[in-house]
């Protein structure tokens, strides 16, 4: 019998925010399963506030933010499976 294998795998990921598209509605942050997007205090040229990532370490590209983004203002992006065998 195989030895079983516990792995635990987490993505590592990242986003684009194209700030000057984003018109602040905040659906990226309130989608963000780690909830890790918050609004910027800063205001782009239209005057809305984009988001940013607060803890990138906890990213893991998963994209919701990309597909819930009205504007296409935020992409998410997968840079690296972690596996971790125990
Ligand atoms: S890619 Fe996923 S985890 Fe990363 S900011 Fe977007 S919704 Fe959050
Ligand atoms: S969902 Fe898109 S438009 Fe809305 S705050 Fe996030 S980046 Fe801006």
């Amino acid at each position: 019998m195989a030895q079983a294998v516990e792995q635990s795998k987490k993505a590592a990921g990242s986003v684009i925010i194209i700030a000057e598209r984003c018109k602040g509605c905040g659906f990226c942050v309130e989608f963000c399963p780690p909830e890790i997007l918050e609004l910027s205090s800063e205001y782009n040229a239209k005057g809305y506030h984009p988001p940013v990532l607060t803890v990138r370490d906890l990213c893991t590209g998963c994209n919701i933010c990309g597909m819930v983004c009205p504007d296409f203002a935020i992409y998410g992006y997968i840079t690296k499976k972690k596996t971790k065998e125990t």
